[in-house]
């Protein structure tokens, strides 16, 4: 199990939240775009789609929202983990995942070995 001191896991929750806070603003602000119908509050979004596009940015813009939206499963995951006390084990190994790594990306439940082996067999 990996030890994290009071402080680290103080910034890795303040990380997450954060981040947790921007994609939660911005898969509203997406939703609100993409799936309403009202192509006439004139903002530029919509004068984009009234030019042809509009499926295909419809489209885009939902595959955009089932990532973001993964990802803030993942962050709340990890915010679980963190007040558990099982915060930086790998899922796959039961590893610590390095500090390193997580401090880049502090919502990841594998360790970078776990995680290439999940995307070769995906
Ligand atoms: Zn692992």
């Amino acid at each position: 199990m990996q030890r994290f001191s009071k402080e680290e896991i103080a910034k890795f929750r303040t990380m997450l939240f954060e981040r947790r806070e921007i994609l939660a603003g911005n898969v509203s602000r997406m939703s609100d775009s993409a799936l309403s119908n009202n192509h006439d509050s004139g903002n530029g979004f919509n004068h984009m789609a009234d030019m042809g596009t509009d499926n295909y940015d419809q489209e885009f813009t939902i595959g955009r929202i089932e990532n973001e939206e993964d990802e803030l499963r993942a962050i709340d995951e990890a915010i679980q983990k963190l007040d558990a006390g099982t915060y930086g084990a790998c899922e796959s190994c039961s590893q610590p995942i390095p500090k390193t790594r997580l401090r880049a990306l502090p919502f990841v439940s594998l360790c970078v070995r776990c995680k290439e082996l999940e995307e070769k067999s995906a």
